[in-house]
């Protein structure tokens, strides 16, 4: 796993850590309960533990849905959080599908707000490289085992310094593709980013680390060929090169995650004069147009990585290359007009970035 390599944050923290291992000093605190509704103003506390029943709903039954999103310095001053609104609406079709509450969209900007106002100094001025990963979390919190939605909810939002889950200049990783296992189902919960789904996804990963592959990919769970995401990241498929290239992406069946760099990117890459399409395709045309020179690059996308390149796949015994195992100019290209917009350097032309003017002075 990466690891951050210089000392942030808590000045209390020196040894290097693993990514989500290393907060900054506080985090927003809201509740729900079914007579009050939600709290009306975020809370902000201490980054400290809490303590909970150890008949806390969501512990048991995993009612629990999540989100990360990132800030960054922008090049003219202050700090902009990417697409919060988009998240925040994620966030909602996600509880929504777990029969939990769902949080107003202003009241999870009020939650961003704050924690960037009181922690964002956390984010180093003199590395563009780094940005706030925040990580909001709404759990069933009411003490109880009985078999329904709780009645209780807890929001919290937390944050860390982070450099990219894989690097800065990425590269290219190895996939196998999980034959054995499924992140998804139809009518599951694959599209709601929820707790379970992690959980459920661990052993492939592992998997996939004993077969030698950094990640796995996953295929649709009904008949088994079609690619559709590799970890907790979307996949994009280029086909030809140069400015007639084609950028390609699996269609979001119901076992997708519908990610908000997926859906950036296809702007991006059709605002660049890239022809962007929604298509399934199986392993069996990704390895033939693979070798056929027709598919070039593939890269995969999420906010903790950004634009990462897969270079190499593995299915069983089968072993393929994609584009000579290198990184591809069109990756590159998107990563760096992502990156772009996020810091500042380029046109924000679609509104993505919530300005956080005036954040706090550290303590
Ligand atoms: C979060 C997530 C993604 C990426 O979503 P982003 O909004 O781009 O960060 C993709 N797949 C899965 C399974 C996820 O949980």
């Amino acid at each position: 796993m990466p690891v951050a390599d210089r000392t942030v944050g808590s000045p209390r923290v020196t040894a290097r850590r693993e990514f989500g291992e290393w907060f900054t000093d506080h985090m927003v605190l809201l509740t729900w309960t079914p007579e009050t509704g939600w709290e009306n103003r975020p809370r902000v506390l201490p980054f400290g533990d809490l303590r909970f029943s150890p008949a806390m709903a969501g512990l048991h039954y995993g009612q629990v849905v999540f989100e990360g999103l990132k800030t960054h310095r922008r090049r003219g001053g202050g700090l902009g959080t990417f697409r919060p609104d988009a998240h925040a609406r994620r966030f909602q079709r996600s509880a929504r599908r777990l029969a939990m509450p769902e949080m107003p969209e202003e009241l999870f900007l009020a939650a961003v707000d704050a924690f960037v106002g009181r922690d964002g100094e956390a984010l180093p001025a003199d590395d563009g490289r780094l940005s706030l990963y925040l990580r909001p979390v709404l759990f069933a919190s009411e003490p109880s085992l009985a078999l329904r939605p709780a009645r209780a909810y807890t929001f919290l939002l937390m944050g860390f310094v982070t450099g990219g889950f894989f690097s800065d200049h990425p590269d290219p990783v190895s996939v196998l593709i999980s034959r054995e296992y499924a992140r998804a189902a139809p009518g599951g919960t694959g599209q709601a980013k929820c707790a379970g789904n992690y959980a459920g996804a661990f052993l492939a990963q592992r998997a996939a680390t004993e077969a030698g592959c950094q990640q796995v990919v996953w295929l649709d769970p009904v008949e088994r060929q079609w690619v559709e995401e590799m970890g907790g990241m979307n996949l994009f498929f280029v086909r030809g090169t140069g400015p007639g290239a084609a950028v390609v992406t699996p269609p979001l069946t119901g076992t997708l995650l519908p990610g908000v760099t997926r859906d950036s990117l296809k702007t991006l890459a059709a605002r660049r004069g890239y022809l962007v399409t929604e298509e399934r395709i199986s392993v069996g045309q990704w390895r033939e147009e693979c070798e056929a020179g027709v598919i070039t690059e593939t890269f995969a996308c999420g906010t903790a990585a950004v634009v990462t390149p897969v270079g190499q796949v593995r299915d069983g015994e089968d072993d393929w290359l994609i584009g000579g195992g290198k990184k591809g100019p069109v990756t590159m290209e998107l990563r760096e007009a992502l990156t772009d917009v996020q810091q500042g350097l380029a046109p924000d032309t679609w509104e993505w970035v919530r300005h956080h003017p005036h954040p706090a002075a550290s303590q």
